[in-house]
């Protein structure tokens, strides 16, 4: 089958899944008006790789079927192929602005990484191996489109996951059957369920998972469409408006639900995880295979920097505050944080390493290190949009008020900028607003927090897993040192030389 187009993508999630939004069961994702144009924007994603002039550019040949497949799903195998599969991942973020979070390339790159670490599952049972090396071939072959859950519900943060509510909350095997798993409970957060075909579902990496108590660690991914298995969203940020007014939410409501199994049976040939607590929750650790999502969203990060930067800019352009001093230092300090985020990409790639199975990943390292500074850099590039705009982004009539006839005089006179009339300054405010004041823009901003875990936690745990010998030593050398400055004479003559 091979790279698929939209259609071909919407076809496919026209199928039973249990949905759930506004107290409703959603009859059909892709028409849904709260859902709907998220999904038609994530088809648009599939047409886009297909783009006659883009292909070389957006798919590459698949080494088993010999179809061209999306390039997400490349198995780097050196540095070339860590920068093609950044160049294609650039281009749909570009697409979106960067505010497609889990565009299907996120996970298309992380269960690559997992079946290129078949080993690290086959310790834990022979068969787990096979199974992810055979899911990632039916994921790249059929292009199919993830969501993912590694959270247990947050109900008490203070007990085990596995102890809240008498162990009904987290999800949990009922019994096992010779068929495969039946589990209950329940996961968060699944970006995208709603759009996807499949959900997997991973061990936390989390340390809300230490302490006492039942593993229950599982690894395995089903269709969205199993039996037993609910989705309930979230409200849509996406109200109906036109994309004037709500020129992201209207496009890139990419939704996020709670997973709820009722009695789902697993597969056995659908597991990958199963039992070893301990084991499960080394994943991320123990392997390389969240570099390569890692690598996938430094890269979305960076354009969605590189698109509040043009935003601001233009903002700036518009009301004739760009010559101010202090404007222009917040302006260059999102110019930094696009550079940084280029700087950390382009060292990843440089100082990538082959691993397991000859599969190239970008530097662990910097990827940690990259990762924690997103969270708290995207905040401060909204708080400057905010600083930027005032009032102007409160000042924002939308698109019915801007096409009214009897308005047409004053949308002209008193809404202008200074480099952009009427309608176009409002257009661009609204699209500031959109990123820095709308729920849209809030839930992106929650979004980039936490993502990727807590990242109080990440840094903490990246500080405690990091080898710090070199630094005690670097302070050690210097202690032990016997002061080597040069006799109070020698300076005398030298600065008598000098001056
Ligand atoms: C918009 C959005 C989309 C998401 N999409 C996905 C997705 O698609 N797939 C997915 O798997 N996950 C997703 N996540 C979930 C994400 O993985 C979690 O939010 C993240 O792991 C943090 O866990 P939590 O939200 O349960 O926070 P909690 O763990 O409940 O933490 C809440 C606060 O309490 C503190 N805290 C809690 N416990 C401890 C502790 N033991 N020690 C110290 N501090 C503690 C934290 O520092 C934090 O400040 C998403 C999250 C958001 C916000």
């Amino acid at each position: 089958m091979g790279a698929r187009d939209g259609a071909a993508y919407l076809d496919r999630l026209r199928d039973d899944r249990d949905v759930w939004i506004d107290g409703e069961r959603v009859a059909d994702v892709v028409r849904d008006p709260r859902l709907g144009r998220g999904v038609r924007s994530i088809a648009a994603l599939y047409d886009l790789q297909l783009d006659a002039c883009r292909l070389d550019h957006m798919t590459y040949i698949s080494p088993t079927s010999g179809e061209r497949v999306g390039l997400s799903h490349i198995e780097p195998r050196g540095i070339d192929d860590l920068v093609r599969r950044r160049n294609m991942v650039r281009t749909w973020s570009e697409w979106s602005a960067g505010m497609f979070g889990r565009s299907p390339d996120f996970l298309n790159t992380m269960v690559m990484g997992c079946a290129a670490n078949a080993d690290y599952f086959a310790h834990n049972q022979a068969d787990f191996g096979a199974n992810i090396q055979r899911y990632y071939k039916t994921v790249r072959e059929e292009d199919l489109c993830l969501t993912h859950t590694l959270v247990a519900p947050q109900v008490n943060r203070a007990v085990h996951p596995d102890l809240q509510a008498g162990g009904e909350v987290a999800l949990h095997v009922v019994k096992e059957t010779d068929a495969g798993l039946v589990l209950s409970g329940a996961r968060i957060l699944a970006t995208l369920a709603p759009a996807s075909d499949d959900l997997f579902v991973a061990p936390s990496p989390s340390r809300s998972f230490a302490g006492q108590g039942n593993p229950r660690a599982l690894a395995f991914s089903i269709p969205v469409a199993s039996p037993g298995l609910r989705m309930i969203c979230r409200e849509s940020f996406d109200i109906g408006r036109s994309s004037f007014d709500h020129p992201l939410g209207s496009r890139f409501e990419e939704m996020d639900c709670t997973a709820v199994f009722d009695h789902v049976l697993v597969p056995w040939e659908r597991v990958f995880l199963y039992g070893d607590q301990d084991y499960c929750a080394a994943l991320f650790r123990a392997t390389n295979c969240f570099n390569h999502p890692m690598h996938q969203f430094l890269t979305k990060n960076w354009v969605k920097a590189e698109f509040v930067l043009g935003v601001a800019t233009l903002m700036a352009e518009a009301i004739g505050i760009a010559e101010h001093l202090h404007v222009q230092r917040l302006l260059g300090e999102i110019l930094h944080a696009t550079l940084t985020l280029r700087a950390f990409i382009r060292a990843s790639e440089a100082d990538a390493t082959p691993g397991p199975g000859g599969v190239w990943a970008p530097d662990t390292e910097t990827l940690l290190t990259a990762r924690s500074y997103f969270p708290e850099v995207y905040p401060r590039l909204v708080e400057i949009l905010q600083i930027l705009g005032s009032s102007g982004l409160a000042n924002i009539p939308s698109e019915a008020s801007v096409e009214a006839s009897e308005l047409a005089e004053d949308i002209s006179r008193y809404f202008q900028g200074a480099t952009v009339g009427g309608r176009e300054r409002i257009r661009l405010f609204r699209l500031a607003w959109d990123i820095a004041c709308s729920s849209f823009g809030g839930r992106q901003v929650l979004y980039e927090r936490y993502f990727a875990g807590d990242f109080y936690r990440n840094v903490a745990v990246h500080y405690v897993n990091h080898d710090k010998r070199p630094y005690r030593e670097l302070v050690e050398a210097f202690l032990a040192r016997e002061p080597s400055v040069l006799p109070e004479s020698a300076i005398r003559h030298q600065m008598s030389a000098d001056f």
